[in-house]
């Protein structure tokens, strides 16, 4: 174990599953203590207890990031907790399909979870991190933040959108001491792929994206680039990190 995240407060948006669960098990083992947040609790109480008898603080915040009035009292009280050094913005929904089929519920709910509740989540720690002059923020894109493809037109648009609004964050608050790190995966063998409701779409994906014999990505790779980001010297800012499967396109 280094000592860099000892004693740190890192708070993972999305930890129920993939990508967050097995970051929040990766900087357990490397001394944090981690507020976890995301919908399904009882999964968030399994993995707590897993993480607990190993020794690391972990509290429990079960929330929807898309609830604008819920994301505020959060703030607030882990503000009253003395606040968070470093936020993990990772919860995000991809219920693919394409444009014609006007699904516009799965563009507004993909609009609220993956720019909204990013946004949210920022704002709720952002302000102490500028105040204490110190912080590092790093939010979850994708490689669709840099490139289309068909069905993924609002679910790229969101992710364009997150890494427009990280660049912007860094830029803005470098005069806080904050970092700030958008994290692009490529195809990561997750529960992603179960929001998408267009049936013929999630054949595709499961098939041709994540299918079984492909040497796709597992969460654990992309936990070890957060926690390469966050283990850079304290004037070291990995603005961006894009993590391809080796037979990605
Ligand atoms: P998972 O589906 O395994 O994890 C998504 C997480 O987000 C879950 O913990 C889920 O928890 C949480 N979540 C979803 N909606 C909400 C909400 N409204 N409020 C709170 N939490 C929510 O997928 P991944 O681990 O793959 O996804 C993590 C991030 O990585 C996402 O932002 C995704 O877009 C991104 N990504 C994933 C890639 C992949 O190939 N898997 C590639 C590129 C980027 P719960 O349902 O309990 O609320």
């Amino acid at each position: 174990m280094s000592t860099t995240l000892k004693g740190k407060r890192i708070w993972i948006t999305g930890a129920s599953s993939g990508i967050g669960e097995a970051t929040a098990r990766k900087l357990a083992s490397e001394g944090a203590s981690l507020v976890l947040s995301a919908r399904r609790k009882d999964r968030l109480e399994s993995l707590a207890q897993e993480l607990q008898k190993q020794g690391t603080q972990v509290s429990l915040e079960p929330v929807d990031v898309s609830k604008r009035q819920d994301m505020e009292a959060l703030g607030e009280r882990l503000k009253q907790q003395g606040g968070i050094d470093i936020l993990i913005n990772n919860a995000g929904t991809m219920p693919l399909s394409p444009i014609v089929n006007g699904r516009v519920d799965e563009w507004e709910k993909m609009i609220d979870t993956n720019i909204k509740g990013v946004l949210y989540a920022i704002n709720a720690v952002y302000p102490g991190m500028a105040e204490r002059k110190r912080g590092h923020i790093i939010n979850i894109s994708s490689v669709a933040a840099r490139v289309t493809f068909p069905s993924a037109g609002v679910y790229s648009g969101t992710k364009f959108a997150v890494r427009a609004i990280s660049d912007t964050l860094r830029k803005e608050a470098i005069r806080f001491n904050v970092r700030v790190t958008d994290i692009q995966p490529g195809s990561v063998d997750t529960e992603l792929p179960d929001s998408i409701q267009h049936e013929k779409i999630h054949q595709a994906v499961k098939t041709n994206m994540y299918g079984e014999d492909m040497a796709i990505l597992k969460s654990e790779d992309i936990a070890n680039a957060i926690y390469y980001a966050l283990s850079q010297p304290e004037h070291v800012d990995i603005s961006e990190l894009l993590i391809r499967p080796t037979i990605q396109e």
